[in-house]
């Protein structure tokens, strides 16, 4: 029985939906919230095993110029999460916060 995961577009978290047959019709809903809206297929499921790591060793860390508001600090690699179906693992999510306090982290060369 194949699982698909599925993304809900209200609070965006991930939920994991046993579907009976690959044809089958599903109108799954969010185990978090419980909404059946907006409910977007995440396709791969390889992705999730992807690390920080092989997320920027793919495509680099961006272009420094886009940091030049401290707000925008991340939001890069948030997006880049978000297209994998990931959640911001917490390490990175702390480097984030702590990069938007001001407090940069060498490996970004900035
Ligand atoms: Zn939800």
């Amino acid at each position: 029985m194949p699982i698909y995961e599925y993304r809900c577009g209200k609070c965006r978290r991930l939920s994991s939906v046993f579907v009976r047959s690959a044809r089958a019709q599903v109108a799954p809903a969010c185990e978090h919230c419980g909404s059946t809206e907006a409910m977007a297929r995440v396709i791969s499921r390889v992705a999730r095993t992807r690390s920080t790591a092989d997320v920027v060793a793919e495509h680099g860390t961006g272009n420094p110029g886009e940091y030049r508001d401290p707000r925008q600090i991340g939001s890069w690699v948030e997006q880049r999460f978000e297209e994998y179906g990931m959640d911001v693992p917490e390490e990175t999510r702390a480097m984030i916060d702590a990069a938007r306090e001001g407090d940069l982290p060498k490996e970004l060369g900035l």
